[in-house]
């Protein structure tokens, strides 16, 4: 079905004129490396993250402007301005020297959404040490195969972590310190562990950024690929001018916005739209600890009076499924702008947004690897339903072939990207083979399918390769199965996602059994509650199936491609190299 275009009124009639309000014209003048005319640079020399995010504000007379107003799942609500911001991640970078902890080495968070991490993140960056923020739900397989593979040397968590941290510390040798966190309580602590309010209290509230270079590591997300376990996509200090840029142009930010993203700072968003983007912009950010409810999310709007929102596809459609009424007993009336991203977001979920919110939701395109926005709807553009909309400033995606040549309109082909710009990650930690296999005839391949209409807009097709995407998260088959095969009664297990109405796909495992072992629902709870445990309640398979055989390549490989055909009783395709 074709959607209606939604118009835009002329950038004039705009009650906030639009940063973008001459596409054509502001395009052919952008130049990325010209947008750090615009930031600051450390004092001295270099370029820091943290710094044009957090301490430059207090330069430009936003000292008392506030930057986060958190609540907690409690309810508690405190506010912090830019000046708390500076000596907050002040002491935590000193407490991080203190602790002997030297340029460059990687310092994890894995909690959920306290003010503390936010500290955390930018004192590491001050400190010259590189960030990884790891979702607070992951089991200790996840987080732990992730901070293997960094060689962390300083965890900042949680007592409710304390579990999965014993599970995981066996294959930790980099592991040094470990700092523990209670939001406004001191907890009781164990052998080997710091206190956080103990370490903050010594600390200094002044500090002198370590001098980064705008090549300099900064942060590392992981990302899911169709083998092998998840991979640390590394970005830079520069990648700062993508985050100020897109922030400014995309997320369209004014100095009155009160803004509210609502990733987690584990995923790519919640670091580079949830703390890079509006601070270096300078905006007051709302940050709910609690996860999703309908109401919920609505009272945040309106309490806080958001302006500018930022959030996913899955939630979308939750919010959809509560219902026309729920949004009207609030009042939404201070939104002007809201966004997408993560997931395909369908169109009728943009036809509804603006039905029932009066606004539609503004779908964009990008990813881990990419690390800021590439592709956007802006606010002036009308919208097409289902496009994610056109090239970014300064960005230059294409369709392309299998030789890397640019296929004509209306073709699909590979979503690729003319590598270059500032946030674009530098290398998959320890995985340079891999990240130097992601590129073809000078262009950037992004995993994802596409095609691009006449006028330039770009449309989602799917993945490329067999990673699931679950309710806007990443899931690589292989980190499943490899979980899944721990378990003593699993000879083999194959991943696929699939299809689902909310979360457009759920993880989906067939397993054969070994010797001894009889299919049973009793079994399949079992391996679901081992699975959860290891990998998370968003990672692990939400069905089981049980199979005599997984179809299979000659050489061995199985055929996830295969499973999900049969599974969605589709054409099965090329069998030629099915094993017998
Ligand atoms: P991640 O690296 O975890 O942020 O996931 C990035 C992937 O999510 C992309 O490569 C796409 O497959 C998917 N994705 C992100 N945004 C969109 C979007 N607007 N439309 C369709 N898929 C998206």
């Amino acid at each position: 079905m074709d959607y209606e275009i939604i118009d835009k009124p002329p950038v004039d009639e705009f009650a906030v004129r639009p940063n973008l309000d001459n596409y054509v014209a502001q395009r052919a003048a952008f130049n990325y490396p010209d947008v750090i005319k615009e930031l600051d640079g450390l004092p001295g020399g270099g370029l820091n993250i943290a710094y044009e995010a957090i301490d430059r504000h207090l330069v430009h007379g936003r000292a008392d402007k506030l930057c986060w107003i958190w609540e907690g799942k409690d309810g508690r609500v405190e506010n912090y301005t830019y000046a708390d911001a500076s000596r907050m991640s002040n002491q935590f970078a000193n407490v991080l020297v203190k602790l002997g902890v030297a340029k460059g080495d990687r310092v994890f968070c894995f909690m959920d959404r306290v003010p503390e991490l936010y500290a955390a993140v930018f004192g590491t960056l001050k400190a010259g040490c590189v960030t990884g923020p790891l979702f607070s739900a992951f089991g200790p397989d996840a987080a732990g195969d992730r901070m293997a593979d960094a060689g962390a040397r300083v965890l900042v968590t949680t007592p409710d972590q304390r579990a999965k941290l014993t599970a995981m510390r066996p294959n930790l040798p980099a592991l040094q310190h470990v700092i523990m966190v209670e939001h406004g309580k001191e907890p009781a602590l164990e052998a080997g562990e710091l206190s956080w309010n103990a370490l903050i209290k010594d600390a200094s509230e002044v500090f002198e950024i370590v001098r980064t270079e705008p090549e300099d590591p900064a942060v590392m997300h992981y990302t899911s690929g169709t083998t092998g376990k998840s991979k640390g996509a590394v970005h830079v200090h520069q990648a700062v001018l993508g985050h100020y840029a897109t922030g400014k142009y995309v997320l369209d930010f004014h100095e009155d916005d009160i803004y509210w993203c609502t990733a987690d700072p584990g995923w790519v968003t919640g670091t580079s739209y949830g703390m890079f983007a509006p601070h270096t912009n300078g905006m007051t950010s709302v940050i709910y600890e609690g996860g999703f409810s309908a109401n919920k999310w609505y009272e945040t709007i309106q309490k806080y009076k958001v302006t500018v929102w930022y959030t996913a596809p899955t939630a979308i459609r939750l919010l959809m499924k509560a219902g026309d009424e729920v949004p009207r007993k609030y009042d939404l009336s201070t939104l002007r702008y809201i966004m997408s991203v993560g997931e395909p977001l369908n169109p009728e979920a943009v036809v509804w947004s603006n039905r029932v919110l009066g606004l539609p939701f503004h779908d964009n395109w990008w990813q881990t690897e990419t690390g800021s926005i590439m592709i956007a709807n802006y606010p002036w553009m009308p919208i097409r339903p289902g496009s994610m909309g056109r090239p970014m400033l300064g960005i230059e995606p294409g369709i392309i072939d299998d030789d890397g040549n640019l296929k004509p309109p209306g073709e699909e082909g590979d979503l690729a990207v003319r590598p270059g710009w500032p946030s674009m990650f530098r290398t998959y930690w320890h995985n340079d083979d891999m990240y130097q296999s992601k590129f073809r005839n000078g262009w950037y391949i992004t995993g994802d399918r596409g095609r691009m209409d006449a006028d330039g807009y770009f449309w989602f097709v799917g993945r490329a390769d067999d990673v699931i995407n679950t309710a806007g998260h990443l899931v690589g088959p292989f980190e499943v199965e490899s979980a899944m095969l721990e378990h003593p009664a699993v000879a083999e297990a194959g991943v696929i996602g699939k299809p689902d109405p909310v979360a457009m796909e759920i993880v989906k495992a067939f397993v054969t059994l070994k010797d001894g072992y009889e299919p049973s629902d009793k079994l399949r709870g079992e391996l679901m509650q081992f699975a959860r445990k290891k990998l998370g309640p968003g990672v692990a398979p939400r069905e089981i199936d049980f199979l005599m055989v997984l179809p299979k390549t000659r050489s061995g490989k199985i055929m996830r491609r295969l499973l999900k055909a049969r599974e969605l009783g589709l054409p099965e395709g090329d069998t030629s190299t099915l094993e017998e």
